[in-house]
């Protein structure tokens, strides 16, 4: 490991002037740490958040829910509000990753995290987002795990966030605060595609630092939950998921929130899925034709093309499941 240099920060505002000096800001450390000993990442400056004050989940309001980024996911996935208000979040942030990480890992470090890409990972392989103009070996490599959407030329890598999918479908914010002050980011915005700059993942400034994500209150009732499919049953990336949210009132959904996780190289929010269940009475033939729509506009790699298909599946699958016509 390469040397560094290590502060711990107990106010917001240290935390901006340190982290505009040039410094990572760590919390849980569940990915910094890994990517430190394997040299993919070589930071100078480490910026020890974990002691901030931003833990707090609470009701905003309009009756949204606002989760401070150092809420932890294990402590996010069994708070009573999170469970009551928005179950989808709840069962992303449990099918996450392993217990012991759901309890060291925070919100903002999981949306924050970076890709799984093997290629990415191993320090003697070409790969743009780690070292930028050195070409993507997975493109022609094995790309079984990777996107089928939001993909470039320069890298087809997936986002591996599951709780990230469900704010992606729940139309989330990102609160930042930065040298010039705090700001809110829809995630939509916030999470960048790779394009021609796949090493820029976020749309954050030097020194900012999340504090936390706000979902905004949607019509009640709300049913909503989320579908991970994945090669095994506990401590694996979804090859696809579903997070699916729908406001039903007189027998007629009036509102879908749906998006995809597995599949993109950011969480991928479904518009012609939404649109095509917007107006409509839940049926089983309902959620086939607009499941049909899921894999729009993909690009499958040569050894991801299932994944059109398993996506497809998937929406299908978790519309019965929350719109609970089988
Ligand atoms: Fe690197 Fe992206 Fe290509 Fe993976 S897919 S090797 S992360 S450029």
């Amino acid at each position: 490991m390469h040397p560094f240099s290590y502060t711990k920060v107990s106010d917001t505002r240290e935390a901006v002037t340190a982290g505009s000096r040039g410094g990572r800001y760590i919390a849980g450390g569940t990915t910094l740490v890994d990517l430190m000993r394997e040299t993919v990442e070589r930071p100078k400056a480490l910026i020890d958040i974990a002691g901030l004050p931003l833990r707090e989940i609470t009701v905003t309001e309009r009756g949204g829910l606002s989760i401070g980024a150092l809420v932890r996911m294990a402590e996010a996935a069994a708070h009573p509000k999170v469970r009551a208000l928005y179950p989808v979040v709840s069962q992303a942030l449990e099918l996450s990753a392993s217990a012991q990480l759901r309890n060291m890992a925070t919100i903002g470090g999981n949306i924050m995290q970076r890709t799984h890409c093997p290629y990415f990972r191993d320090v003697t392989a070409a790969c743009n987002k780690r070292a930028p103009g050195t070409g993507c070996s997975a493109r022609e490599g094995f790309n079984r795990g990777h996107a089928i959407l939001g993909t470039s030329a320069h890298c087809v890598a997936t986002h591996a966030s599951d709780v990230a999918v469900a704010f992606a479908a729940l139309e989330a914010r990102v609160s930042l605060l930065g040298p010039d002050g705090e700001r809110r980011l829809p995630l939509a915005d916030f999470l960048l595609r790779p394009g021609s700059t796949p090493d820029r993942e976020q749309a954050i400034q030097p020194g900012e630092l999340i504090t936390g994500v706000e979902i905004p209150a949607h019509p009640r009732p709300l049913r909503s939950g989320y579908l991970k499919v994945r090669d095994r049953q506990s401590y694996e990336f979804a090859l696809t998921s579903a997070a699916i949210a729908l406001h039903v009132s007189g027998g007629v959904i009036r509102a879908a929130k749906v998006a995809a996780g597995g599949v993109g190289t950011v969480p991928w929010k479904l518009p012609a899925v939404e649109q095509h269940l917007v107006g409509e009475r839940p049926s089983a033939s309902l959620w086939a034709a607009a499941a049909a729509r899921a894999a729009d506009g993909a690009g499958p790699l040569k050894h991801n093309r299932f994944k059109v298909e398993l996506l497809k599946r998937t929406v299908e699958r978790q519309l019965r499941v929350v719109g609970g016509t089988k």
